[in-house]
């Protein structure tokens, strides 16, 4: 009987499960990808045994998964916020939480454990529940940026700055703005999605800019006196949220 010439396999890469599909091909080497919708491809000569590209895919395993996540959060960004359906993972704060929905009077957004629990009147109602999810993260948005950032305005409310207005904005290619003229500090509404030290680091990051404009000496010397650990938080960041 003729080979088959995609076949899906599955390896195992420590605990994780990692599905791939094999295709059988005039190629010299193995060759191995993560798709854009975070599929895993590889393509061998036909003289390669399969359980050799199975050994391959495992050794790369950490690597294919860290891939396949930033592939699959970034079409989840493409597609816009989720159907707020039951069981849908929402990240929030750095913790991936599960939507539960709950009939009820008095529509909101809240947290119990591992549970995001969303009241909505009508649970089969997408327009509701997505309108509902989203007021609701905004909501704790405001709630724990302002935090935050009262938290760490003290530091540079001795050095004489002003007490920052909070904006919050979705923005496509920076985690944070200051305009210290005006007094104004924004936060990516992407944030949410961070730990909370990463959080901290963007907004003690934008509220250095209140004494210092520029990205001088200076003003690394301030952010780093303050928060030694910023380039790990900064890297951290970067992991976790895609932008
Ligand atoms: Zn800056």
């Amino acid at each position: 009987m003729a080979e088959k010439k995609i076949t899906t396999r599955r390896v195992m890469a420590g605990d994780r499960e990692i599905l791939y599909q094999l295709e059988r091909k005039a190629v010299k080497n193995l060759n191995l990808r993560v798709r854009e919708d975070g599929s895993v491809y590889a393509s061998a000569p036909r003289r390669v045994p399969a359980a050799e590209v199975d050994a391959f895919v495992a050794s790369r395993g950490a690597f294919i998964l860290r891939a396949a996540a930033r592939m699959e959060e970034r079409q989840r960004q493409k597609r816009g916020p989720g159907r707020a359906l039951e069981g849908e993972r929402i990240r929030v704060l750095g913790e991936d939480l599960i939507l539960t929905l709950r009939r009820g009077e008095g529509p909101g957004l809240l947290r119990e454990g591992e549970r995001l629990v969303l009241r909505v009147r009508d649970p089969d109602d997408p327009a509701e529940r997505q309108k509902t999810l989203e007021a609701g993260l905004d909501r704790l948005c405001r709630e724990v940026f302002r935090e935050i950032l009262d938290e760490l305005y003290p530091l540079v409310g001795e050095r004489g700055a002003a007490k920052p207005v909070l904006r919050i904005r979705r923005m496509k290619s920076r985690w944070g703005s200051c305009l210290p003229g005006k007094g104004i500090v924004t936060l990516n509404r992407a944030l949410l999605e961070a730990p909370r030290e990463c959080i901290r680091y963007v907004a003690l990051h934008e509220l250095c800019h209140l004494i210092h404009p520029d990205h001088s000496g200076r003003f690394y010397d301030l952010l780093s006196g303050w928060m030694p650990d910023w380039k790990r938080r900064k890297a951290l960041l970067r992991e976790q949220v895609i932008l």
